[in-house]
């Protein structure tokens, strides 16, 4: 049977990477990557070939069926050059992780925009609704701004097979969450990025758009979006010891520049000290911490110091690629 499908990737534009995609009709598919062709698209059109040379190859990586096409399927790829070496703004190449012993939880928060007002949902076109306090986990028309959209991208994520393991709204008006989780980095980064696939088509169909900026509304006094990444390893998880997730954290105070480099664009117009989180100047850690770059999670103490970490400091817009990538080499490093 002819089926559809969409070859995904991550363009080369430059702090912030977007998403591509063009369908491949095919005879048909076992639903298997493994089964799935290379392909090639124009990298001059997305910063990622010179017009010359323009070709850039894509090896599928991860696929799902498609949830809203007939006959079809998501299928995320990895850029190659022309050579076939993992392109420049390939940051799934980067993670060393071969035995899946890293596991990521990924917490994407994100505002839905009007592209008429140029302002979240629930924004008036001249002002700004109430202040922050009633929007976090609401319900009810004067607080919950976008649900349709929200609960069609959950369904769509799920009945897809992405392991979401939940949703929120978030602090500010129109802001929303939702949390993926899978044993494997690149595969978390993978089904985050199919997530944000989904999310941008359906925006589609009710003309709205996704907002990804750490800080759309800049310094006024409303929440940013991170990306929160919780990660453990064999170590973490089986620590049993207090000084093993020390040693871990640790690990992270002379890679704070290596770390920030991607955590996502404009982080420092996010990471001010307010709003539930740490200074981009400061590295500081602690149980339950939500004012920390990284939070120990009660969870971890009440299970005799074992269980994850979470780094609070990604934004919204980071790649989950790179920011896994950085957080494993990080960790490789402790002296546990
Ligand atoms: P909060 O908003 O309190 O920070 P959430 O419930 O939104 O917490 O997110 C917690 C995240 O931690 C989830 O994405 C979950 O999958 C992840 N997580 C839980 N256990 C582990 C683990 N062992 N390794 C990695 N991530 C984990
Ligand atoms: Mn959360
Ligand atoms: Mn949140
Ligand atoms: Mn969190």
């Amino acid at each position: 049977m002819a089926t559809k499908l969409e070859y995904i990737w991550l363009d080369g534009y430059k702090p912030t990477q977007s998403l591509r995609s063009k369908t491949k009709i095919v005879k048909s598919f076992s639903g298997k990557v493994e089964d799935l062709d290379n392909w090639s698209f124009d990298g001059s059109s997305t910063e990622q070939a010179p017009g010359g040379s323009s070709d850039c190859i894509l090896k599928p990586v991860f696929t799902v069926p498609d949830p809203q096409r007939k006959d079809a399927y998501l299928v995320m790829c990895e850029v190659l050059d022309s050579t076939g070496a993992p392109h420049e703004s390939n940051g799934r190449a980067l993670i060393q992780d071969d035995d899946n012993d890293f596991w990521f939880g990924f917490e994407q928060e994100y505002f839905l925009w009007d592209p008429a007002t140029n302002k979240p949902l629930g924004f008036p076109a001249g002002g700004y609704p109430g202040p922050q306090g009633p929007y976090y986990c609401s319900v009810g028309a004067n607080n919950a701004y976008g649900r349709e959209i929200v609960e069609e991208h959950l369904d769509a994520c799920l009945e897809a097979g992405l392991n979401v393991e939940g949703i929120n709204a978030e602090v500010a008006a129109g802001q929303w969450e939702f949390q993926i989780f899978a044993k494997g980095a690149k595969e978390a980064g993978d089904q985050i990025w199919v997530a944000r696939y989904l999310l941008e088509r359906i925006g589609e169909k009710f003309g709205v758009a996704v907002n990804w900026h750490c800080k759309p509304l800049g310094q006024l006094d409303w929440n940013g979006s991170g990306m929160h990444a919780n990660f453990s390893n064999t170590t973490l998880r089986t620590a049993n010891s207090k000084a093993t997730f020390e040693a871990i954290c640790e690990a992270f105070r002379p890679a704070v520049a290596e770390c920030i480099a991607v955590y996502g664009a404009d982080n420092d117009q996010r990471l001010t000290g307010k709003h539930e989180t740490a200074s981009i100047h400061d590295f500081s850690y602690g149980v339950s911490d939500r004012g920390a770059s990284i939070r120990i999670p009660l969870y971890a103490v009440e299970h005799n110091w074992s269980g994850y970490l979470e780094d609070r400091r990604p934004n919204s817009a980071a790649d989950p690629y790179k920011v896994a990538a950085v957080i494993i080499k990080t960790v490789k490093t402790a002296k546990v």
